[in-house]
């Protein structure tokens, strides 16, 4: 018997509606649903392959201990206990946990409550450090919050949309079809990018495509040419913002032309994109790593939410300045509090929250200083839990992750598949993946919306949320994770982090398509667009911030003479660990490749499908080269979903000292045919 069972794709932060088609238990096919808001009966090719991977051959099944340098079968007993006697040594600062972005918020709250109350440490992260970081640091003193102020429906509403390092048609392909229909009714797009995207090709009206790294040249130009021509929203600055005189003074002195050789814009095309934005009534700006991968990404995030101040772009639906999480639960994840400075709904370490979450746990001596950014725990720590994320691919400099992880005393992993990093570990966990156990999300809009167990996991792999307890437990903790479901973690986390109060699986199994938070009572029916009346900081005011232009840590000479960025493909998703196991993705793109323009091919000797050699300071590795347009001269375009061709082996960890975010968007490079 053929049955169908609602879920939501377990792919990027759209949050699209899906019905597996279940035989036998088996999932069999998909089904997008047609009644879902975020994609009325569309998905992307990502969504319509959604469930392949779960029957790959290297499904984890069993947990593994390496034993003689091999991993071999074990029981969940001894896993857990080996792993339970060697955390019991483990000093505070020595412990680290690395979340993901594709737990539920049910894993990532008693993930980081277990680094809290057991291991004493605020040594907690999760991949949304590596992508978002800047949005925090950045928005933080601007606006007061680092979220998506709308609803991701009501950027159809716009009639201007500012996309900055951000590539919906591949990316956020439903977010796409709503720019699209923005744009069928006359709103103009804007695309500042360095590469001739297919968003920049196929949407946009005017792509901006600037050197990388320039970002700040860029909007600090549009904010000029604004105040010059006295577009600036004079209302809305009088009223909600302060620091104008100052911005003024600081643009006053702005080289125009100067920063157009730096940044290779156009000044003509710059001016015309100026003042559509500041004249639109409703001015939709989207970002994502384009502009946050640099180590002035946060100074880049605080130049473009200063413009949407300035030109009067928050506060109503589809306006404002709006940051795109990539993974399924990037926002859920760090909402629970898998931040080493944050305790859960975004509560400062140092800022009353130890003591607060102290009485609501019924502990003593929370951590009270903040733990290590997620690159420097690879380094530091000596015992390191990484759940569900992949830092063998997704770090920076991976030959120096591997050192610091071959060094560790305890190494474990869990995880769906034996990833590159699992190949590194003392204990492999197996989990249960997104359709093999229960629990809630936040998509890209703090849209809440619940999965449902559909089909059983494989063989002995559990829910992440059930190995925390079962550990917490041989640690000695019972009481304070005597959890039997995640129904019943989800009541603790309406207990402890407002904004969820008034959500309720009850009411998530009710509304298709989900309950936007904040949501503080149970008949509130979520919030659909922040700041109408102020922003979150403590004066309810926007900032305006003052950022200067600095070029990239790396740059270009005479032995890597080309600029490298890295980013992502329609078909693959992160490290490729689900969409390289699913047969029809991987059919599409099966292999990593590098993308260089025609000019530098021609001067480097390179043809189509060469299979050329990418050298960085840090490593070297192969991949094929596509000769395309869609690259300017002196930049290679290199995705990080391959393992063979694994960017960031290449890429730079100079840290962004705001943030923590590495510099994965610009370093130099230098490409040679292999022989
Ligand atoms: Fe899945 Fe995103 Fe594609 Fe929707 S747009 S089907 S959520 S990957």
């Amino acid at each position: 018997m053929i049955e169908y069972e609602s879920t939501i794709c377990p792919y990027c932060s759209c949050g699209c509606g899906i019905y597996l088609v279940i035989k036998d238990g088996k999932i069999i096919g998909q089904e997008p649903q047609h009644e879902h808001p975020i994609n009325e009966g569309g998905n992307c090719p990502k969504g319509r392959n959604a469930y392949q991977f779960l029957y790959a051959d290297d499904r984890l099944k069993t947990p593994l201990i390496k034993k003689d340098g091999r991993l071999e079968e074990s029981t969940w007993d001894e896993a857990l206990d080996l792993i339970a006697a060697k955390l019991k040594k483990a000093d505070p600062d020595d412990f680290g946990l690395l979340a993901s972005g594709k737990n539920t918020n049910e894993e990532a709250y008693v993930l980081q409550k277990f680094a809290r109350v057991i291991m004493g440490t605020n040594n907690v992260e999760y991949c949304g450090r590596l992508c978002h970081s800047p949005t925090a640091a950045g928005l933080g003193p601007t606006v007061g919050s680092g979220v998506m102020p709308i609803s991701q429906l009501d950027i159809q509403k716009a009639d201007c949309i500012f996309l900055v390092g951000i590539n919906p048609k591949e990316t956020f392909p439903m977010m796409a079809k709503r720019i699209l229909r923005a744009k069928e009714k006359g709103a103009k797009v804007i695309v500042l990018d360095p590469r001739k995207t297919v968003t920049a090709r196929d949407i946009g009206n005017i792509h901006l495509q600037l050197e990388p790294g320039t970002d700040i040249a860029v909007l600090n130009s549009m904010m000029k040419v604004i105040l010059d021509e006295g577009l600036e929203s004079k209302e809305f600055i009088e009223s909600r913002t302060e620091g104008i005189e100052r911005l003024r003074d600081h643009l006053a002195s702005l080289d125009l032309k100067e920063m157009e050789k730096i940044s290779g814009v156009p000044l003509k095309e710059l001016k015309k994109a100026a003042r559509w934005l500041a004249k639109a009534e409703i001015g939709c700006v989207l970002y994502n790593q384009g502009l946050n991968q640099h180590s002035k990404g946060a100074d880049n995030v605080k130049a473009l939410a200063t413009l949407a101040l300035v030109t009067g772009q928050y506060g109503r639906p589809g306006t404002g300045i709006s940051p795109t999480r990539g993974q399924i639960n990037g926002e859920g994840t760090g909402d629970m509090g898998c931040l080493n400075v944050f305790y859960p709904g975004f509560q400062r370490v140092g800022t009353g929250a130890s003591e607060k979450f102290e009485k609501l746990w019924g502990v003593d001596n929370l951590p009270s200083k903040p733990g290590y950014p997620y690159t420097k725990m690879l380094q530091e720590t000596k015992y390191l839990w990484v759940v569900g994320t992949n830092p063998m691919m997704a770090a920076p400099d991976v030959d120096s992750v591997r050192e610091a992880l071959e060094r560790k005393e305890l190494l474990i992993v869990q995880d769906i598949f034996p990833t590159e990093t699992a190949q590194l570990a003392d204990v492999v966990l197996p989990v249960a993946t997104w359709v093999e156990r229960e629990g809630i999300h936040a998509y890209v809009d703090r849209r809440v919306q619940k999965i449902n167990r559909i089909i059983d996991p494989p063989a002995e792999a559990k829910p992440d949320w059930w190995i925390v307890c079962q550990l917490a437990e041989r640690m000695g903790y019972k009481s304070k994770f005597d959890f039997s479901s995640p129904g019943e973690i989800f009541e603790e986390i309406r207990r402890c982090v407002p904004p969820y109060k008034g959500i309720t699986y009850e009411r998530l199994e009710k509304t298709v398509g989900g309950i936007q938070w904040p949501c503080p009572t149970e008949d509130h029916p979520g919030t659909t667009t922040f700041f109408t009346k102020k922003f979150n900081t403590p004066d309810g005011l926007g900032h305006l911030q003052v950022v200067d232009y600095r070029p990239q840590a790396e740059q270009p000479d005479e032995d890597y003479p080309y600029v490298l960025t890295t980013g992502r493909s329609i078909f693959h998703y992160h490290t490729g660990s689900m969409t390289r196991r699913t047969p029809k993705l991987n059919d599409e793109t099966p292999k990593g490749f590098c993308q260089i323009n025609p000019t530098d091919a021609v001067a480097e000797k390179i043809r189509n499908g060469d299979k050329v050699i990418l050298k960085t300071r840090r490593g070297s590795i192969e991949a094929e080269a596509h000769v395309t347009d869609e690259v300017p001269k002196g930049l290679v375009f290199l995705p990080f979903h391959f393992g063979e061709s694994c960017a960031n082996k290449l890429t730079n960890p100079v840290l962004d000292p705001a943030c923590g975010m590495p510099e994965y968007k610009a370093c130099a490079v230098k490409i040679e045919v292999k022989t």
